[in-house]
């Protein structure tokens, strides 16, 4: 799947090492031959600004940004600095449940949109919406810089990346990257180019 922004987006992952490919080693266990760690793209301000401005002109206009954090926090302010809108984040309480906390409210019927910065299966954006709905909110929309999930995440509300993967895993004895000899390394060994 393709997006008009697709390869602009991912040549600045790859520029700034946040987006590798070859054989890894993932935190779960299984290999991948891609590995995305945008931090390292978000970094660089001027970076964020453009992907965020980028983002909320794929968007329907809110008036209020929500992210989780701890990924979601600088692309979802940058998104809200270019929408004019105002910025706050959902965070994890003592259960273990998405909460707005802080002091951070929403006014009934605020129009909000959702931001991520990767996408994979939409859970935590989708536990964000619930909890904006429960809160009043009307969130209208949902985006990521990039969608992991080959666009088939259905979130119930229309969505936006700037670049869309379909990332595969394999289980070590499965994958096909071991089975052609290739080493395998754990993400974020490589320098910055
Ligand atoms: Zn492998």
């Amino acid at each position: 799947m393709d997006t008009p922004t697709h390869a602009a987006t991912l040549d600045r992952f790859r520029r700034t090492g946040a987006y590798l490919t070859g054989h890894f080693r993932l935190t779960s266990g299984l290999h991948s031959g891609e590995y995305l760690q945008s931090a390292l793209v978000l970094q660089y301000p001027a970076m964020a600004e453009e992907l965020g401005r980028e983002l909320a002109g794929a968007l329907p206009r809110a008036s209020l940004v929500v992210s989780p954090a701890l990924g979601g926090l600088i692309i979802g302010h940058e998104v809200a600095r270019a929408m004019g809108a105002r910025f706050i984040f959902a965070e994890r309480d003592g259960s273990g449940k998405m909460a707005l906390r802080r002091g951070f409210g929403v006014a009934p019927g605020e129009r909000a949109v959702v931001i991520e910065d990767v996408v994979t299966t939409g859970g935590t954006t989708r536990e964000v919406i619930d909890l904006l709905g429960q809160a009043g909110a009307r969130v209208i929309a949902a985006g990521s810089i990039i969608d992991r999930g080959g666009g088939k995440v259905d979130l119930g509300v229309p969505r936006a990346a700037l670049a869309i993967l379909d990332v595969v895993a394999y289980p070590p004895e499965d994958c096909p990257l071991c089975q052609k000899g290739l080493a395998v390394e754990k993400p974020g060994s490589r320098q910055i180019r």
